[in-house]
């Protein structure tokens, strides 16, 4: 086989300019050529991972089928590619300086000063040179955070001493922003020229620059860029803001972007591909032939990115379905009892999100019953599949309970923490996490949907269905009709009574891509759309 090529990722100017889907959108297209490829997102925190940040720092934590808490970016590469990422693709700054010190205590450079060039440095680049190995044709490394940010410093002097070494079996994007002016009416190339020189500091020549803008870039400043910055005015690409994530990989190859790669790194080009599939789930997504309503309820609702995989897949659902999801999103602490009929009454489904702890706990419950009583499809993931199990003992078992994980005391704890969880003290990676396998029942709304009696589904919780209750909720009409095989655990509940009324202790919004719609978002977006 050929030699791996390594494809660095950097930015400039501004966070927040799409790193991510420019990595994933760049490997789509060298996938789409054949090339086997995977990406790498080296954040610089010193967290182990994001497993431990609140949503509102950072977003979703994404959980691959391995069990790693990664980076959001991780679930755009996973929908984009259709293939599963894991451990080794989200590495952190907490990570690398974690391994270097467990290794100076087992004695690993006995006698040397450890530093942060070479051992930091080394660790990182072995961190990405993993991948080779594991005979990727192409690995794209996307380096977290601004050039220039002093957390993101071993990672670009590592990109330095890599390049250095890989030679033409490597290169720099650097994706960066050109400003409008709107009162000269003029894009503004100073920036990108600077960005570029801080990483000339660094040692870092990029290869290809990616300017992300408001208006067309014309030729003159493509030449402008290219003269300042030392790079073919073929390699200056610009980067539109485009209507949807999943126009981009179109967008860069109208750009010829993946050209410009390939050249440089010396693979050949051959003809273009279609990209059939996804121009059609391009085509479908832009010209629904119906709208649905259905509300997302959480409580980190202030920030969208929280529930990034969820909203994506309900794209993809509705794609699938010939159909926009009209999301609303409601606040779980808005909702009450009292006010459901009119925050919930409208919507066509309910879709109660995944969390932690008691807050906004009770307007989950409310909507629930709300969705339960007027039969309004339903979906509960995780921490929403163990509201429903809660609301299910007060109102119909007439049990006054809780999950044991917002009250300790409960007389009832139809939710329980699992017994695997009892000895953990600590609280990074420790939960139930990544890949297990469930049987799912005849007969129930997810085996419709699923087809299929045996799947597997990724897992983020500690608590969990309480067994002793099982047999007194199956009499009442919430059935369990997923199970794990080993553990007995309870992984699917559904109300028998009610057109669609799914709670899922898993999070199957983590597997579902462009190619593969998750078919459980797509039986619950039909079962809205059937909701007339
Ligand atoms: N907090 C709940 C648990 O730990 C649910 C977790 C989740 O929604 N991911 O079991």
């Amino acid at each position: 086989m050929a030699k791996t090529k390594y494809i660095f990722v950097t930015g400039g100017v501004a966070s927040s300019l799409g790193k991510g889907i420019l990595a994933a959108s760049l490997a789509k297209l060298l996938q789409a050529r054949g090339l086997s490829v995977t990406i790498q997102k080296l954040d610089p925190y010193l967290n182990m991972d994001p497993g431990t940040l609140n949503p509102y720092e950072h977003g979703e934590c994404f959980v691959t089928d391995d069990g790693a808490e990664t980076d959001l970016d991780l679930g755009h590469y996973e929908r984009f590619l259709n293939e599963p990422t894991s451990q080794e693709n989200n590495i952190t700054t907490g990570k690398i300086y974690s391994n270097v010190i467990s290794r100076e205590r087992e004695g690993g450079y006995l006698g040397k000063t450890v530093q942060i060039i070479p051992h930091i440095t080394d660790e990182i680049k072995k961190s990405i040179k993993s991948f080779g190995e594991k005979a990727f044709d192409v690995v794209i490394t996307e380096i977290g955070g601004t050039v220039g940010d002093i957390e993101s410093l071993p990672f670009i002097e590592s990109v330095r001493q890599l390049r250095w070494e890989m030679g033409d079996n490597s290169l720099v994007i650097h994706l960066t922003l050109m400003p409008y002016l709107a009162a000269s009416g003029e894009l503004k190339t100073k920036p990108t020229q600077h960005s570029v020189k801080k990483l000339l500091e660094y040692g870092l020549q990029p290869d290809v620059l990616v300017c992300r803008s408001e208006h067309e870039i014309s030729q003159h400043l493509k030449n402008k860029i290219a003269r300042f910055c030392n790079v073919v005015p073929r390699a200056v690409v610009a980067a539109l803001d485009a209507p949807t994530i999943y126009d981009v990989p179109l967008l860069m190859m109208d750009e010829e972007l993946d050209k410009v790669v390939l050249e440089k790194l010396k693979l050949e080009v051959g003809e273009d591909p279609s990209l059939s599939t996804w121009r059609n789930f391009l085509g479908k997504f832009k010209n629904p032939s119906k709208k649905v309503k259905i509300g997302l309820i959480g409580k980190y609702i202030e920030l969208k990115d929280s529930y990034k995989s969820i909203v994506e897949a309900l794209i993809h659902a509705g794609v699938a379905n010939d159909a926009q999801v009209d999301l609303e999103w409601i606040h779980s602490e808005s909702v009450n009892k009292e006010n459901a009929t009119t925050k919930l009454g409208h919507l066509k489904a309910v879709l109660v999100a995944p969390g932690f702890g008691e807050r906004g706990i009770n307007g989950k419950i409310a909507a629930i019953q709300f969705a339960r009583e007027n039969k309004t499809p339903f979906f509960g993931i995780c921490l929403g599949m163990q509201c429903a199990v809660v609301e299910f003992a007060n109102n119909v078992l007439g049990l006054a309970s809780s999950s044991r994980e917002t009250d300790d005391k409960t007389t009832h704890p139809v939710i329980d923490l699992m017994e695997s969880q009892k000895k953990e003290t600590n609280k990074g990676g420790t939960m139930r996490l990544g890949s297990y396998p469930c049987e799912i029942k005849k007969g129930s709304k997810a085996y419709q949907a699923y087809g299929q009696a045996q799947i597997k589904e990724r897992h983020r919780h500690r608590y969990e269905f309480n067994n002793a209750y099982l047999a007194q909720f199956e009499a009442n009409g919430m059935k369990a009709v997923g199970v794990n095989p080993a553990s007995s655990l309870v992984e699917v509940v559904e109300v028998t009574d009610h057109p669609w009324f799914v709670g899922v202790q898993y999070h199957p919004e983590y597997k579902s891509t462009v190619a593969n719609p998750h078919p459980l978002f797509v039986g619950f977006v039909k079962a809205a759309l059937e909701n007339s």
